[in-house]
């Protein structure tokens, strides 16, 4: 339920709805916007009904989240768009974001290289991966511990802030300690027990969507993270399986404006993982970044036909400068430029 504050209301109106709140047993999410004061009102459906805030001073009126997901509802906010701050980085409203860098960190020399690089390119944020999801029990698994050292490195001496995956809960400590960014794979975003214990850990979370899940299944796992009170949450399309193969994943194009319709969260679109082709990598990022994506997250190597994993998708790290060009330009088209508020460096 959405309990819509008079313009006038004081703050010791909405502090006394949110007590009412509590005292029913649901959770209460108090959203201060430009003009009004929005509480949502979070809980078990039998609780919410006892509320009866109708005629309790300062309350306009109430409405319904007729959507299973509450805090991800484009709803509860009122068409106000979330704009992230990652260290200083703005991502989501007019905020584009370019988030590039090795699909895994395999190397000192390749993981600064690389982020050497894309920062001064101007990407936004620097991706890597020291602990891989891969179909294969055989295969490379990252670097783990030293891998999350070279991207504290990485960070250090280019200023981005990180972006890289944990896959067990039991890592999580030691990847918070380098991330800025922790990003849920695509096979584990029904992982829910490491959906909650990222929402209560508070760093922010990039998630991808499952190979074969729903949009709504999508934002019902955004909605584990935000339950916990992390409300720094952005979701990203990076294709789903059909019944096509001439390329490795569909991208699904539709799902940006569609996210956006149902969802205030930034929508960030992974062209590298749905294409699994590098030359299709530039034409689905201008697709993107034209209909509206919030920001592009792609795989950048400094000689891709040695990659350890994914070498037939990773852009070459010499041709990124012309590539964030061109994806900047059709980003423009969409009314969205990269954050330049940038205040920190390490
Ligand atoms: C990745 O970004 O490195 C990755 C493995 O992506 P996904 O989970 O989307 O397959
Ligand atoms: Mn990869």
């Amino acid at each position: 339920m959405m309990i819509v504050m008079k313009p006038a209301a004081t703050e010791e109106e909405v502090q006394a709805v949110v007590e009412r709140v509590h005292s029913v047993g649901a959770r209460a999410h108090v959203i201060y916007g430009d003009e009004l004061t929005v509480i949502g009102a979070i809980g078990d459906a039998e609780h919410v009904a006892r509320l009866e805030l109708e005629s309790t001073p300062g309350v306009d009126h109430m409405v319904p989240i007729s959507k299973p997901y509450k805090l991800a509802s484009s709803q509860i906010k009122h068409g106000q768009r979330t704009v992230l701050d990652i260290a200083g980085r703005k991502i989501g409203g007019d905020h584009f974001a370019m988030i590039a860098g090795p699909c895994t960190i395999e190397s000192r020399e390749q993981t600064l290289e690389t982020a050497r690089i894309v920062a001064a390119a101007g990407a936004t944020l620097f991706r890597g991966g020291a602990y891989k999801p891969r179909t294969s029990p055989y295969a490379f698994g990252g670097l783990g511990q030293e891998g999350l050292h070279l991207l504290a490195e990485a960070r250090e001496q280019t200023g981005l802030p990180i972006v890289t995956e944990v896959m067990d809960a039991r890592d999580l400590e030691a990847v918070i300690e380098v991330a800025d960014v922790i990003q849920v794979g695509a096979r584990n975003m029904q992982n829910y027990t490491l959906l909650s214990e990222i929402g209560r850990c508070g760093c922010p979370a990039l998630i991808k969507r499952g190979l074969s899940s729903t949009l709504e299944e999508l934002l019902m796992a955004a909605e584990y993270i935000l339950k916990e009170g992390n409300e720094s949450v952005m979701i990203c399309e990076r294709g789903i399986r059909t019944f096509e193969t001439a390329y490795r994943f569909t991208l699904d194009l539709m799902a940006i404006p569609v996210l956006k319709e149902l969802t205030h969260l930034p929508v960030i679109v992974d062209p590298s993982h749905a294409a699994g082709r590098r030359d299709l990598v530039l034409p689905m990022s201008l697709a993107a970044a034209a209909a509206g994506a919030d920001g592009i997250i792609v795989e950048v190597h400094p000689n891709p036909d040695e990659a350890i994993c994914d070498a037939a998708q990773q852009l070459r790290a010499d041709e990124f400068a012309g590539y964030l060009e061109r994806v900047l330009a059709s980003a423009a088209v969409a009314g969205k430029a990269l954050s330049t508020d940038v205040s920190i460096a390490g």
